[in-house]
């Protein structure tokens, strides 16, 4: 912990002092545990951040995470000066006795307060819902900043994996552009995943861009829409990875006909090796359904022949009764999802041609939008 009481009960930031002071007051005077007020010794190493430690071991421990690694200490202190210095008023690791809950930072803004948790470790699920709950039941808005996992460092539209805890903060601008921001300490820099494309599983397609912190306003910055000119790079990334999720598909298939994306495919007379563009096409909600595009639009495409329609001429009765025959969850968006992907073949449609101009009416429906305000 970066903050503790002095025997005045003054709150004592020891990052505002030279290492010789603080070696001075070390002898001098005695600090406490804002939470449980047992005492707790200041710490000095000649390269890591001054800060405090629970002498003896106790329940506290754990709620302080008393193993923060400098990293941590590093970025919460940069954040800390960086908000103080944009005239915020923020407090350093509060303790917030109603909630037994300390973040990182508060931040009072008008009536609001806004909790910032900069996380370099790994949190799990239970213990990032309990305090994200915690939070919301006082009416305090959580603000999760992850540190910028190290493969990610070049900026431009690419593949990003992003984790299934990371996922959960991933927001969307007033446009409607879906971004997730993390926070480099070891460049100070935050760096932002936008107009964030789910392919499958933790693959996601992103363009990363970055902000130095001494020009990141707070609340942040929100990310533009990528423009139609740069959505061709989106789609050659999808496709590449459509075109090797086939190709795995086929390797490890163990069930031969009764397979239903590879028996559709052979029906419909698909090269598996050149499937046609108007398969594996990102549409919205398909986060829904847990499987592939490339596969669920194929066995969709067949499923629709065989009842002499088209994906979009499908009524709801019909798209539910594909999910079940398919065991996908019937949900809501789940259902979306295929009337999403019907309405952008139906603009694409041509008689002669088939869906000729397919990329355009994706680009139009994941991203245009965003940019009409
Ligand atoms: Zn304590």
């Amino acid at each position: 912990m970066l903050i503790a009481y002095n025997e005045q009960q003054q709150p004592f930031l020891p990052y505002q002092y030279s290492r010789e002071d603080l070696q001075r007051y070390r002898r001098q005077m005695k600090f406490y545990c804002p939470q449980c007020l047992q005492p707790v010794q200041l710490k000095i190493g000649q390269y890591n951040i001054p800060h405090f430690a629970h002498i003896a071991d106790n329940s506290c421990v754990q709620l302080f995470a008393e193993g923060e690694s400098q990293l941590h200490l590093q970025g919460k202190l940069q954040l800390f000066e960086w908000l103080r210095k944009l005239g915020h008023t923020v407090k350093l690791e509060p303790y917030l006795p109603e909630l037994s809950q300390r973040p990182d930072m508060l931040v009072t803004k008008k009536q609001k307060q806004i909790a910032i948790e900069f996380q370099c470790s790994s949190i799990s699920h239970e213990k990032w819902l309990l305090r994200t709950s915690g939070y919301a039941k006082n009416s305090i808005q959580p603000l999760w900043l992850f540190q910028t996992p190290q493969k990610q460092s070049n900026q431009g539209i690419q593949k990003i994996f992003i984790s299934p805890i990371m996922q959960k903060v991933i927001t969307t601008s007033t446009r409607g552009v879906s971004y997730l921001v993390t926070y480099d300490a070891k460049t100070s820099r935050f760096i932002y995943w936008t107009n964030l494309l789910h392919v499958h599983g933790h693959t996601f397609i992103g363009k990363v861009q970055e902000v130095p912190i001494h020009k990141q306003h707070f609340p942040f910055y929100e990310p533009k829409s990528i423009t139609k000119e740069e959505f061709p790079l989106y789609w050659q990334l999808y496709k590449k990875l459509c075109k090797q999720f086939v190709y795995q598909r086929l390797l490890h298939s163990k069930k031969g006909v009764q397979d239903s994306f590879l028996r559709s495919s052979y029906e419909l007379r698909f090269a598996l090796t050149a499937m046609p563009d108007y398969v594996g096409v990102p549409v919205k909600d398909a986060e829904a359904i847990q499987m592939f595009s490339v596969e669920w639009q194929t066995i969709l495409h067949h499923f629709s022949r065989r009842l002499l329609l088209l994906p979009h001429e499908l009524c709801d009765e019909d798209i539910r009764s594909f999910l079940i025959q398919h065991n996908v969850e019937v949900t809501a968006r789940a259902v979306q999802a295929i009337k999403n992907y019907g309405m952008v073949l139906e603009k694409s449609y041509q008689k002669t041609d088939y869906y000729p101009n397919i990329r355009e009416q994706v680009y139009t429906h994941l991203f245009a939008i965003a940019t009409i305000y």
